[in-house]
């Protein structure tokens, strides 16, 4: 280990080498994105093992992730040796939070066997707790109480800290109540759930001075990564320790901030000074990841927000490449494109794990994914489920299934009491029996039961509605388009107005997915065919030790790297998204331009920004506007593809490149028409596709005033003219002149 001491200290610069040979006393590592803050980090403990001041036991290290620990275990272990398996004290917040919880357990009131709760169970136990405190759980569902109790423990507030007037919110101010008595219920089951192992963490250093200390003895080095993410509570935690010794190192990056909305706080970088006195503060300023355009690009960027510390970068790397910022017709030529582009690096040689795909919002990836399974192209959603497998889309999935199949009995079981109608386990052991005893799938066992006395009138009511409902979807399935049908289906039997009460951050994206389950369907002839198309896309499954390309949120991108880097959807609306637009004012704008930021900043070699013309958003297509991002790169830094002619700076919207668009081209057309902007002309309607532009959600249910009335003629993208022949609610049955009578949306059609 000795002998390569000297080799790594000189793999650093002098800056970094300052922060990783200041090894005793409070260090803050400030800098911008690919200075070597990990880097430093890594080296830091190697250097401390190394040099035999702590044994691997007596380290703290904080990452923001699981694989970064994985990742950083390795990286020590190249460098110092093997060994680095004892490094006990390595891993996220929870994980190493979960580990001294169990080790003193009983002075957390708790047995050393505690279960740790996932959302579901967290769930179902707020449920219970507002259940017996006769509390309407559909006026204040569950998971906003949850959602409000995470905020708190994010906070570090217990329940007797919360102050009085912040728990008016829910359920008439009862929230600090049903906080307590929900943490009551953990308690006797012995069980807590994520936020709590911080926080009663916390509780345990505050009460018991002797493990405070024990601890404090014991970790004679601290080391953060990631530090701008760290919320209160962990702050609070790592102050409570790092107290001990001071020999507590934090690096982090005030630009790479973007977990504001889960409740992290930049200002403990500013705290950290002030809580340790005479902490030394090192700047790193030369970034070693890319090449000197993007880094330009990213500069420049991130100098349009004003809440920040300031710092400079530069790089004695080449020029490189221009970034590229290219305008598609819609998502499939945007999915089409970067997938011959990558297609292009493959040929050339160039390695798939080096390149990333970076998405703002998840349902994005649905268009990648399906383009590359088509392709051939090996990929791997990173930090999540791939399309068709995340929970809305499996129940979405399941609900057309029984639809389409009645004796999809999986299916079935999946959806009957999904949202919650009060069909639960007593319902679903009655059917069995009887399926079971005549072996007849669930759903004709439902048919038969409803007709008897086994179930109590309400859950018979009930399922008698659902059998009810099922039979009518199934008689539109000739007439109506599938994903229109689709439609009807999920809003129809509350499935989507579940995730519209849903209170959690999670939920407006698995209402975003499911728009986009419902846009996918269009390009299939029919229901079956589009299943049939999905059980397909679910078998490619991933083998092993593939080289791939990634596919992942811009969020989950953070402190990672890659060759090349496609940042698609920079438009208005997606990027910056329309929820940090709608409420959060200045400072949602200013998180999505540091998550623009920490996106341009994963590139190494190649940075390829991407927008589209036309987005279906919010279920709507919608002729999109180009980011306002983009007009924050640097002209001279960054290259625009395939716009001709004419100037970038229009005086329309929010960006200069609101002049150019890919209006009547394909990407495989040399020479994109450059349109007169989609307002001045008026030809806002895509071409290729023809889809509505109505105002209003689609996934709404009918807007009270009806839109047309019998005898109206009217158009329909997929069937032509027609006569409206019924209205009922948002459903209309229209004689089409070419294809007849049939059922359609009323989103789907416009008068003419
Ligand atoms: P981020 O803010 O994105 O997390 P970071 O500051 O943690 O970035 P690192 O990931 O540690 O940066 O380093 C970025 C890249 O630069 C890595 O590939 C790293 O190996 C390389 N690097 C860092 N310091 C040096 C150095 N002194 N010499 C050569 N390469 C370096
Ligand atoms: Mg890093």
């Amino acid at each position: 280990a000795l002998a390569g001491r000297g080799r790594f200290l000189e793999a650093l610069n002098p800056e970094q080498r300052a922060a990783v040979e200041t090894i005793d006393g409070p260090l803050l590592v400030l800098a911008g994105a690919g200075t070597g803050k990990t880097r430093v980090l890594t080296t830091r403990i190697a250097h401390i093992l190394s040099s035999g001041r702590a044994r691997p036991w007596e380290i703290l290290a904080v990452t923001f992730t699981n694989k970064a620990a994985r990742e950083m275990r390795e990286r020590i272990e190249s460098l110092a040796g093997p060994g680095a398996e004892a490094l006990q004290w390595l891993g996220t917040f929870h994980a190493i939070s979960a580990k001294i919880l169990r080790r003193h357990a009983e002075l957390a009131g708790l047995k050393s066997n505690f279960t740790i709760l996932d959302t579901d169970d967290q769930i179902r136990l707020l449920k219970q707790v507002l259940q017996a405190e006769n509390i309407d759980d559909k006026r204040w569902p569950p998971r906003a109480l949850a959602h409000q109790i995470d905020a708190w423990k994010n906070r570090g507030l217990s329940p007797d800290h919360v102050p009085a007037g912040e728990a008016q919110s829910f359920a008439d101010g009862k929230g600090k109540k049903l906080y307590a008595l929900y943490q009551e219920r953990l308690k006797v089951l012995n069980a807590v759930d994520f936020g709590d192992l911080l926080l009663e963490t916390l509780r345990l250093f505050r009460e018991n001075a002797d493990v405070l200390d024990e601890y404090r003895q014991r970790f004679k080095y601290i080391l953060v990564d990631e530090y701008q993410d760290t919320n209160t509570a962990q702050y609070l935690w790592l102050r409570l320790i790092a107290q001990g010794r001071h020999n507590v190192c934090c690096v982090g990056d005030d630009d790479q901030s973007v977990y504001g909305w889960r409740g992290a706080e930049v200002e403990n970088i500013l705290r950290f000074e002030k809580d340790f006195p005479g902490a030394k503060i090192v700047r790193l300023e030369r970034n070693y990841r890319s090449t000197g355009h993007i880094l330009a690009a990213a500069s420049h960027l991130i100098a349009r927000n004003e809440g920040r510390l300031g710092k400079t970068l530069f790089t004695e790397g080449a020029d490189g490449e221009k970034p590229t910022v290219t305008g598609v017709w819609d998502s499939e030529e945007e999915a089409r494109a970067i997938g011959e582009d990558i297609e292009q690096l493959q040929r050339k040689g160039h390695d798939l794990e080096e390149i990333a795909i970076l998405v703002r919002a998840s349902f994005q990836m649905r268009e990648f994914e399906e383009r590359f399974i088509t392709l051939g192209l090996p990929y791997r959603v990173i930090g999540g489920p791939r399309f068709y497998e995340r929970l809305e889309i499996r129940d979405a999935l399941a609900y057309l299934r029984c639809v389409a199949q009645p004796f999809d009995d999986l299916a079935f079981e999946r959806i009957v009491n999904t949202p919650k109608r009060g069909l639960g386990d007593a319902t679903l052991q009655v059917l069995h029996e009887y399926s079971r005893r005549e072996s007849a799938p669930l759903m004709q066992a439902a048919r038969v039961i409803v007709e008897t006395e086994e179930l109590k009138p309400k859950p018979r009511a009930t399922l008698r509605t659902l059998i009810a409902d099922f039979d009518r979807w199934r008689s539109l399935i000739e007439t109506t388009p599938q994903n229109e049908l689709a439609e009807m289906v999920l809003d129809e039997s509350g499935y989507t107005q579940m995730w519209r009460d849903d209170k959690t951050p999670e939920a407006a994206g698995r209402l975003e997915n499911l728009k986009e389950l419902v846009r996918a369907m269009e390009e299939f002839p029919d229901l079956a065919g589009f299943l049939e198309h999905v059980s397909l896309v679910m078998e490619t499954d991933e083998s092993a030790d593939q080289r791939r390309v990634s596919i992942m949120t811009l969020h989950g991108a953070k402190g990672l790297e890659f060759e090349t880097v496609y940042l698609p959807g920079w438009e208005e609306g997606l990027f910056p998204h329309q929820r940090s637009l709608d409420d959060s004012g200045r400072a949602g704008l200013e998180e999505e331009r540091r998550l623009a930021y920490v996106g341009i900043t994963r590139a190494k070699r190649r940075l390829k920004i991407f927008f589209a013309t036309n987005r279906r958003i919010h279920g709507l297509w919608q002729t999109t506007l180009p980011s306002r991002f983009l007009d924050d790169l640097p002209a001279a830094n960054v290259e625009v593809k395939e716009a001709s002619g004419g100037s970038q700076y229009g005086s329309y919207g929010v960006s200069r490149f609101a002049n150019m668009d890919s209006y009547g081209s394909s990407y495989s057309t040399p020479g994109w028409k450059r349109a007169q902007t989609a307002r001045e002309s008026g030809a806002s309607k895509p071409a290729r596709r023809t889809p509505p532009m109505i105002e209003g959600e689609v996934l709404a249910k009918s807007s009270a005033s009806a839109r047309f009335v019998a005898g109206a003629r009217v158009f329909h993208q997929k069937f032509g003219p027609g006569t409206v022949a019924n209205v009922d609610g948002n459903k209309l049955q229209v004689d089409f002149d070419k294809a007849g009578r049939k059922m359609v949306l009323e989103s789907f059609v416009e008068p003419t």
